[in-house]
């Protein structure tokens, strides 16, 4: 199975990808968890786009869709994934299209997440006190200015995804601002709609 979830930063699609990787024996492709990754391990590609993260502006497509394709080309990827974070613009989604075009693959569902955007601010002030008191690290663009700025990249820039795959027949949109266990189960109904067509 292979799926995108597409929705503003916040919207819960992170909680919502390692739901289906434990029910599905998919992996998760996250592009912000491997970019996190590469600032924590001081790649060259780490070194490019750590300040770009910290400010909430989009890491440059090139970039992006290098460490994608060669995340899918790991074997584990092979019995499917869901993309969390990616594509975040159109030149992303293009080129994701060539990448499984190539590979005689097929995406099954784009799942778009429906959230009230200024609940989202609230949502992220949360995540960051969880992280907090449970001693994890807080993500540094996990604050609400730069969160705004995230929010504003995402209408500019991500926003438009959503006619790009509703024009190909794969969006499906579920209620991201209903109970974690609701949204499951709508993305659940979701995908069983998407494997019938
Ligand atoms: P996320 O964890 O998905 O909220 O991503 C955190 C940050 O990583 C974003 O604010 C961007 O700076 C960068 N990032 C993650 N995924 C992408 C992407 N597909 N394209 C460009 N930048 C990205």
């Amino acid at each position: 199975m292979r799926l995108i979830l597409l929705g503003p930063p916040g919207a819960g699609k992170g909680t919502q990808a390692e739901r289906l990787v434990r029910k599905h024996g998919i992996v998760q492709l996250s592009t912000g968890d491997m970019l996190r990754a590469a600032v924590d391990a001081g790649t060259e590609i780490g070194l490019k786009a750590k300040a770009v993260m910290d400010a909430g502006q989009l890491v440059s497509d090139e970039i992006v869709v290098g460490i994608v394709a060669d995340r899918i080309e790991e074997p584990d990827a092979h019995n499917g994934f869901v993309l969390d974070g990616f594509p975040r613009t159109i030149a992303q989604a293009e080129a994701l299209d060539r990448m499984l075009d190539d590979k005689r693959m097929q995406l099954d569902a784009v799942i778009e997440f429906q959230v009230d955007e200024e609940a989202l601010v609230g949502r992220i002030v949360k995540r960051a006190d969880e992280a907090k008191a449970a001693g994890k690290p807080v993500r540094k663009d996990d604050n609400p200015d730069v969160f705004r700025r995230r929010l504003q990249e995402f209408r500019a820039m991500t926003a438009a995804l959503s006619p790009y795959y509703r024009a190909r027949g794969m969006l499906h949109t579920v209620d991201g601002m209903a109970p974690i266990d609701s949204v499951e189960t709508a993305i659940e109904a979701a995908i069983r709609q998407a494997s019938k067509v």
